[in-house]
C-alpha cells in the first residue's frame, strides 16, 4: 500500500487537482491520499477570523470570495452527476465557517481553540472535494483517528492512541482509494477540533505510512525534489537525488520547508522511504529518502537551510568546574518548556555557555531558566542571562560532514571575506551538521555564499 500526500500547491488550482486525480487514479493497489487544504486558504482563513474579531466587516466579503473559489473549483474538477450532492456538504461547512465568522465578530475576541475550528474548515472542505473528483474514491475522517494531547499549552499528536485508531479504522473497512483530510485532528480527552501545526498535513501522511506499514511515503508538492537549498532563495539549488532520513530531518529542522519536520519519525522508525515528487511533473524522479547506511563514507555536503528569527542566550559566569550540570539543566528546562535549542556554543568556559533557540521561545526559555538558576543568579556563580537578537541559524547539512576537514573554517572564512560577521558556530558534535549564527539581515547573501561554495556558482 502506498500513502500519499498533496500539499496546498497541488491541490490549489483546477489544473492541478487534475494532475492529483490522474496520479491517484494510475496507482495499482490501494492507496491512501492525505490533501491538505486549497493553497493560501489556511493563511486566509486565519486572517479572515482576525478581521471578523477585530470588528473589520470585510469578513463578510472574504467569506463569499472563499465560498466562490470552492464552488468554481467543483465545478472545474468534479464529474457532473456527483456535482451537486458534494456542493450540498461543502455549502452546508461553508455555512458553518460563516455562522463561526459571525460568532467571533459578535464576541470581538479570537481563543486559539476557536481559530483551531476555523482552520479546519479547509481540510474538511478540500477533503470531500477530492474525495468526489476521483473515481472509487471514499473519504476518511482524521478527526476520528487523529488524535492529540496538551503539553505545555500546546497540542501535539497522541502518536500511541492515533496508531491504534488509525489500524482499527483501517482494518474494519481496509482502503482501495482512501481520501483523508490533513493537519487536522481531535483532543483526546476533550474531543475539540485541533491540529497538528502548521504544514501538519505532512505528518497526518507519516502517521497514516507508519500505522498501515506502506510501502512508502509519497510527498507530492510543486518543485523537482528535496533541493540543495530553497530554490525561492538559491536559484541554481539542484534536486538531491537519494538521502537519508537523518540528512533530510536535519535540513528540515533547520527551515526546509519541503517536509514538516516531525513527519520523518515516524517513518524513520519504520524504515518506510520517502519520496519527494513534482505534481506538475510526475514523471520526474524527486528525492528518495532511506535508511542508506552510509556510515563509513566519505564526507559530502547534502543541502544547506536556514531559519531566520533566532537568537543567541548566553548564560555569562565562572561556569568552569560546572559545565556538564549547567548544560543537562538548561537542555532539560527547555525540553521541559518544549522550548527547540537549535545551536550550542561554547568557545570560552571561562565566561560562560550560550544556545540558539527561536524567537517566539524566547519568553518561555528567559522564564525558565530565571526559575532553573535562581540559586546561581542569586549568589553571583551566574552574572547574567544575555540575548543577541535579530540572527539567523544557518545550516550545512551532509553526510559525515566531521569527515571534511576544516569545513567549518571554510565557512567562516568565506562569510567573513563578504564582510558577514559570524555571532557562533557549532560543529564537530554532529555527524551531519555544522551550524553558524549570522545577522537576519544577511541570510538570503550567506546563503548564497554558502551554496556556491560547495555546489558551484548560480
Ligand atoms: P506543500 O503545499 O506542497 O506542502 P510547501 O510550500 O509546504 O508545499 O513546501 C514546498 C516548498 O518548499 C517549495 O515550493 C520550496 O519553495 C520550499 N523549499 C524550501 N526549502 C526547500 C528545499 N531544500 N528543497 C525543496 N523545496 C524547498
Ligand atoms: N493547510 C495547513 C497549512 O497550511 C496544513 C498543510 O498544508 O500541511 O499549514
Ligand atoms: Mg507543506
Amino acid at each position: 500500500m502506498k500513502v500519499l500526500k498533496f500539499g496546498g500547491t497541488s491541490v490549489g488550482t483546477v489544473e492541478s487537482l487534475r494532475n492529483v486525480k490522474k496520479i491517484v487514479e494510475n496507482i495499482e493497489g490501494p492507496s491512501v491520499t492525505v490533501v491538505s487544504a486549497l493553497g493560501g486558504l489556511t493563511d486566509r482563513l486565519i486572517a479572515t477570523a482576525r478581521m471578523a474579531a477585530s470588528g473589520d466587516l470585510a469578513y463578510h466579503s472574504e467569506m463569499g470570495a472563499i465560498r466562490e473559489r470552492h464552488n468554481l473549483i467543483i465545478d472545474g474538477v468534479v464529474r457532473e452527476d456527483r456535482r451537486e450532492s458534494v456542493r450540498e456538504t461543502v455549502e452546508s461547512l461553508l455555512d458553518g465557517l460563516a455562522r463561526l465568522y459571525d460568532g467571533i465578530a459578535l464576541i470581538g475576541d479570537l481563543p486559539e481553540k476557536t481559530l483551531d475550528i476555523a482552520v479546519s474548515f479547509g481540510e474538511r472542505i478540500s477533503s470531500h472535494i477530492v474525495a468526489a473528483m476521483i473515481e472509487g474514491a471514499d473519504r476518511r475522517d482524521s478527526l476520528e483517528f487523529v488524535k492529540t494531547e496538551k503539553w505545555f499549552n500546546r497540542n501535539i499528536a497522541d502518536t500511541a492512541l492515533t496508531d491504534e485508531l488509525i489500524r482499527k479504522e483501517f482494518e474494519s473497512n481496509p482502503p482501495v482509494r482512501a481520501i483523508v483530510p490533513g493537519f487536522i485532528s481531535t483532543d483526546r480527552d476533550t474531543g475539540e477540533i485541533t491540529n497538528l501545526g502548521r504544514g501538519g498535513s505532512d505528518f497526518t501522511a507519516a502517521l497514516l505510512a507508519a500505522s498501515l506499514d506502506a510501502e512508502v511515503l509519497e510527498i507530492w508538492t510543486d518543485v523537482d525534489g528535496f533541493m540543495t537549498a530553497d530554490p525561492r532563495i538559491i536559484q541554481g539549488a539542484q534536486v538531491i537525488p537519494a538521502m537519508s532520513f537523518v540528512e533530510s530531518m536535519e535540513l528540515c529542522s533547520y527551515g526546509a520547508k519541503v517536509i514538516y519536520p516531525p513527519t520523518i519519525y515516524p517513518v524513520f522508525h519504520k524504515n518506510i522511504p520517502i519520496r519527494i515528487l513534482n505534481t506538475f511533473k510526475p514523471e520526474t524522479p524527486g528525492t528518495y529518502i532511506s535508511d542508506r547506511d552510509s556510515s563509513e563514507a566519505d564526507g559530502t555536503v547534502t543541502g544547506v537551510s536556514a531559519i531566520r528569527n533566532t537568537r543567541l542566550m548566553t548564560l555569562r559566569g565562572e561556569i568552569t568546574g560546572n559545565v556538564a550540570s549547567i548544560n543537562t539543566r538548561t537542555f532539560n528546562a527547555m525540553a521541559r518548556n518544549g522550548v527547540s535549542v537549535l545551536l550550542v556554543s561554547q568557545p570560552d568556559q571561562e565566561s560562560g555557555f550560550s544556545f540558539a533557540l527561536s524567537d517566539i521561545d524566547s519568553e518561555k526559555a528567559r522564564k525558565a531558566l530565571i526559575e532553573e538558576f535562581a540559586p546561581e543568579l542569586a549568589d553571583g556563580e551566574l552574572e547574567a542571562i544575555e540575548e543577541l537578537h535579530e540572527l539567523s541559524t544557518l545550516a550545512v547539512v551532509g553526510n559525515n560532514i566531521r569527515k571534511i576537514t576544516g569545513l567549518g573554517a571554510r565557512m567562516r572564512n568565506t562569510l567573513s571575506r563578504s564582510g558577514i560577521e559570524v555571532a557562533a558556530h557549532c560543529e564537530g558534535t554532529s555527524a551531519t551538521t555544522v551550524t553558524l549564527m549570522i545577522p537576519r539581515e544577511e541570510t538570503d547573501r550567506a546563503m548564497r555564499l554558502i551554496h556556491s561554495l560547495f555546489f558551484g556558482h548560480e
